[in-house]
């Protein structure tokens, strides 16, 4: 899905990264200047992986920090400083959370969104934002973010309709996380390559049940997969130990971490 020549040209000098890299999105009304990157983060950098609450998770290396899906109050994000990245993956309240991102320091953030949350957005508090339709991708420097569809095929499209909505592969520290968005373990997750670090969706009934779940991972085959956004609509959780049994015996290789995604205050 993404393409070595885009990525070679990206090494440019941030002033020409958008004459230069010929692949980036049609710029848009919304779109703006690109954010400076931090200084001091290199691909020497250890990215760590921090779990906030249901499918928002925190990704930072060096001086570098990314959030995906800013959910539950920004109380959670303090500690984490002010992002240089924000990933929204649609526009559901626990997913596009605005009295959250109203409580972050978002002056020096770039939101990567597909265009239904930045037309959601009747404030835009970023310092730039980019539209990204699936299969499109975005590069910084040494981010590149590529969206991957994200949808629920019938009968429960009208949860999450094909095209609207993005998961993503993050591409980082030569490393690559895919963070799957509110989705069913559709064709585009299956196909899926080279994945280093999957965070994968499974409740119900808005997403999938932990057998197609496991079935989609064993198809595209992680190396890490944590099992996230697994809450169901009746308060219940989904079985992520039954799920871990079913993806070990399915692929041994594949190591699932499970962590807790619903943390107290
Ligand atoms: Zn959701």
């Amino acid at each position: 899905m993404l393409k070595s020549p885009h990525h070679l040209l990206c090494t440019c000098a941030l002033a020409l990264l958008t004459l230069s890299c010929g692949e980036q999105p049609n710029a848009t009304a919304a779109n703006t200047a690109l954010s400076t990157p931090p200084q001091g983060s290199s691909m020497a950098d250890t990215v760590a992986i921090h779990p906030i609450f249901h499918a928002s998770t925190v990704l930072t290396q060096g001086d570098r920090v990314i959030f995906v899906d800013p959910y539950n109050g920004a109380a959670r994000y303090t500690s984490y400083g002010a992002p240089d990245m924000v990933l929204i993956t649609h526009t559901h309240p626990d997913h596009l959370d605005t009295a959250t991102l109203a409580g972050l320091d978002l002056s020096a953030a770039t939101l990567i969104a597909p265009q239904a949350v930045i037309d959601a957005l009747t404030d835009n508090p970023f310092a730039a934002t980019y539209a990204l339709a699936n299969g499109e991708d975005f590069s910084t420097d040494d981010v590149t973010v590529t969206a991957v569809a994200a949808y629920n095929p019938p009968p429960k499209e009208n949860f999450h309709p094909e095209g609207k909505f993005n998961g993503y592969v993050v591409e980082m520290g030569g490393k690559r996380y895919y963070f799957s968005g509110d989705t069913e373990g559709v064709d585009e997750m299956r196909a899926l390559e080279n994945i280093d670090v999957a965070f994968v969706c499974m409740n119900l009934p808005y997403t999938m049940d932990i057998e197609q779940a496991a079935s989609a991972v064993a198809d595209f085959a992680p190396r890490v997969v944590y099992p996230y956004h697994y809450r169901n609509q009746d308060e219940t959780k989904s079985d992520v130990e039954a799920f871990r049994r079913m993806v070990q015996e399915a692929n041994p290789d594949i190591e699932v971490r499970l962590e807790n995604w619903y943390p107290a205050k």
